[in-house]
C-alpha cells in the first residue's frame, strides 16, 4: 500500500552514449575515477589488467595520492568536485579515452545532476543514480524485486515498534535516529529542517528497526557472462551503535543514550555456507528487477545491506548500485572471489577485467551507459 503508484522509477538520463563512444579508441581505454573512497583499489585493479588510469583529484589530496603514482598515470586537478562536469575537464577525459568508474562517494561529490548527465561513458547503470539518491525509490525497487525489506511507516501511521528515521543523501549513516515515539520523530525532523539538512518530511523515511546482526554483500553482475557473482561480504563498524555493548546496561538506560550509525570502518565477514544460496538469490532478483524497471539493468558492482535475525531471516534495508568501501578489505581478493576466479580478484580488478572482456569481445556497449 505504501508505494502504490506513487513513484516513477523509469528514469532516463540525457546521454547519447552511442555518439560518445564514437569518439573513443578502445585500444587505449583509461579507467578514471574520483580520488577518494575506493579509488586506490580501482586503480590497482585497472593496472593489474593493463589499463591506464586517471585520478580526478582536489589539490589538497594530491600529495597523498602521489604516494601511489605507480598506480596513477594522469592526475586531473579540480577546484571543486562538480567541476568534473565542466566542458574542459570532460574534453580532457575524452582525449584520454577515459571511462568513469563511479564509487560510493560519486553522487555525494558530483551532485545528482552532474553525476546523471556527465558526458563521459560510465561503467555502471547511470539511471540507478537517482533511485539510490532517494530513500523511497530505493525501497520501492527492492520491494518490486521481491526482496524482504523492513516495514516502512509514514508519519501518520500507527508506529508501534522501534523505528529508524533516515533522510535523503545521508552520509554513512550519520544523523539517523532510533525511537518509538512519534513526537520524538517530529521533533527530530523539525531539528533537521532547521539545521538545513532536509527541506521537509518527504525527505525522511521511517523504517522498522531490525534486530539481528548487520551483513553487507558485495555482488558483481557481469553482462558479459550474464551472471551474478558474490565477491565478498563485510560488516560496517559504526559509532556508536557497535560500541554500545561496551557500556553497562544500567548506565545506558540512565543516560538515555541514543545510538548513532556513523561508519568508521569495515570488518571482513565470511558467512555460514547455508546462507549463501539465499544471498545469491536476492542478488539475482535485484539484477532481474533492475533489468525490468531500468533497462539494461545493473552493470558491475552493487551491494545489498541487510540484517540477519536469529532465525536466519534476511531483510535488506538499503542497497548501493556502485562499489562499496567494504570491498577495500579484499584488495587481494576474498574467499568468495577466489572461488570464482582462482586468482586474486578485488572488486576493482573485477571491474577492469569486465571492461577488458567487453573490449576483447566487441561488447563494450553492454557495460557502459
Ligand atoms: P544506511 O545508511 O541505510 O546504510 O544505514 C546505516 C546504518 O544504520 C546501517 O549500517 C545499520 O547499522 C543501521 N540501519 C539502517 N537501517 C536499519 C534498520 N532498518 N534496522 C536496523 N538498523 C538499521
Amino acid at each position: 500500500m505504501m508505494f502504490k503508484g506513487v513513484l516513477q522509477l523509469n528514469i532516463r538520463p540525457q546521454i547519447d552514449i552511442e555518439s560518445l563512444l564514437k569518439m573513443y579508441d578502445f585500444d587505449r581505454i583509461a579507467i578514471a575515477t574520483l580520488a577518494s573512497h575506493s579509488s586506490l583499489q580501482i586503480f590497482h585493479g585497472a593496472k593489474l589488467e593493463g589499463f591506464k588510469t586517471i585520478a580526478i583529484i582536489k589539490e589538497d589530496r594530491l600529495w597523498f595520492y602521489r604516494q601511489f603514482s605507480h598506480l596513477i598515470d594522469r592526475f586531473i586537478i579540480v577546484n571543486n568536485w562538480r567541476d568534473v562536469c565542466n566542458s574542459n575537464i570532460v574534453h580532457e577525459i575524452h582525449t584520454l579515452n577515459g571511462i568513469m568508474v563511479p564509487h560510493g562517494s560519486y553522487i555525494e561529490y558530483l551532485g545528482i545532476d552532474c553525476a546523471e548527465n556527465l558526458q563521459i561513458p560510465v561503467f555502471g547503470l547511470r539511471s540507478l543514480f537517482r533511485i539510490e539518491y532517494d530513500q523511497w525509490m530505493k525501497m520501492e525497487l527492492l520491494k518490486r524485486a521481491g526482496i524482504p525489506v523492513p516495514k516502512i511507516y509514514r508519519i501518520n501511521d500507527n508506529i508501534d515498534t522501534p523505528v529508524i528515521v533516515k533522510f535523503h543523501g545521508a552520509k554513512g549513516g550519520r544523523g539517523y535516529y532510533v525511537t518509538k515515539s512519534k513526537d520524538e520523530i517530529m521533533d527530530y525532523v523539525r531539528h533537521m529542517i532547521k539545521e538545513g539538512v532536509i527541506r521537509g518530511i518527504n525527505e525522511v523515511i521511517i523504517q522498522e528497526y531490525l534486530i539481528g546482526v548487520t551483513a553487507y554483500y558485495h555482488y558483481f553482475y557481469s553482462p558479459i557472462f550474464n551472471r551474478v557473482e558474490i565477491l565478498g561480504a563485510d560488516i560496517r563498524y559504526e559509532s556508536d551503535i557497535d560500541g554500545i555493548k561496551r557500556i553497562p546496561h544500567k548506565i545506558l538506560v540512565e543516560m538515555d543514550i541514543k545510538p548513532t550509525f556513523t561508519v568508521v570502518g569495515n570488518i571482513p565477514l565470511v558467512l555460514r555456507e547455508s546462507l549463501l544460496p539465499k544471498i545469491l538469490e536476492y542478488g539475482i532478483k535485484f539484477v532481474e528487477e533492475s533489468k525490468r524497471t531500468l533497462p539494461p539493468g545493473v552493470i558491475g558492482p552493487f551491494c545489498l545491506e541487510s540484517i540477519i535475525d536469529k532465525d536466519m531471516n534476511i531483510k535488506v534495508f538499503e542497497f548501493s548500485g556502485r562499489i562499496v568501501a567494504g570491498t577495500n578489505i579484499y584488495i587481494w581478493g576474498s574467499p568468495y572471489s577466489y572461488l570464482y576466479w582462482s586468482e586474486p580478484m578485488s572488486m576493482g580488478r573485477r571491474i577492469a577485467r569486465e571492461i577488458k572482456l567487453a573490449i576483447n569481445t566487441s561488447a563494450i556497449r553492454k557495460i557502459l551507459t
